[in-house]
């Protein structure tokens, strides 16, 4: 991939639709995260100007430095939070985020829950899974994700699916078919899940939100 957006994304849509009609999958139903983070803003703006709405980011002061601005620009934009939240960014997260995928754990349940019902804003969001059971890794492990679903929603959180990041150097696709059993058994529609390196498995495997940084804006700097 080059660092010319517009062609990466028209290369990138063609490919995911190829590869949903492989798999006798609707397209629409898997949507394109342009993962911006550390991305130069000429190559984001290219990506706004291609007409491209939806964006990663990992991290919550970067986001808000860059898409304050551009916001009021283009109102449209959305943004998904996809790196860890420490509790003491709730209020800027719930304030920025259109989606949180990285709910892991109680105490960051508590602390969305009482700042979107301080601020009336209710983002939908996802539960972090730590498929691999990684000890150094966000995400709550397996034998977690009930607690967490329940405690969520008791919370008043609108849980949505699940987001996993499979381990390095291990083949992914039996991660992502495991967050797709979990989405079953729980009864959840949403699975982000799939990078640049291997979103080709994820969509089979049903993912409906691939997030994809290199493949759209080239290599981060
Ligand atoms: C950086 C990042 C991505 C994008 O990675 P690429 O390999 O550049 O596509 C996706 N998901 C998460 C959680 C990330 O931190």
């Amino acid at each position: 991939m080059t660092d010319d957006v517009a062609a990466n994304l028209a290369t990138l849509k063609n490919k995911i639709s190829k590869i949903c009609h492989a798999a006798g999958q609707n397209p629409q139903g898997v949507t394109l995260v342009a993962v911006s983070k550390q991305q130069p803003v000429e190559r984001v703006r290219a990506a706004l100007d291609a007409g491209h709405r939806l964006f990663g980011e990992n991290r919550v002061q970067e986001a808000q430095a860059r898409w304050e601005p551009l916001r009021a620009l283009y109102p449209d934009v959305r943004l998904h939070l996809i790196g860890p939240l420490q509790t003491n960014k709730a209020r800027d997260a719930v304030a920025l985020f259109d989606v949180i995928e990285t709910v892991d754990r109680p105490a960051l349940v508590d602390a969305l829950g009482k700042e979107m019902k301080k601020q009336n804003r209710f983002p939908p969001v996802l539960i972090e899974v730590n498929t691999g059971g990684e000890t150094q890794k966000a995400g709550v492990g397996i034998e977690g994700v009930a607690d967490l679903l329940s405690y969520a929603q008791v919370a008043g959180l609108n849980v949505r699916g699940f987001m996993a990041i499979p381990p390095m150097g291990e083949p992914p696709a039996p991660h992502f078919a495991l967050l797709s059993k979990l989405a079953v058994r729980h009864g959840l529609q949403e699975l982000s899940m799939g990078m640049s390196a291997d979103f080709e498995k994820a969509i089979p495997l049903g993912a409906t939100h691939i997030r994809l940084g290199t493949a759209v804006f080239g290599q981060r700097p």
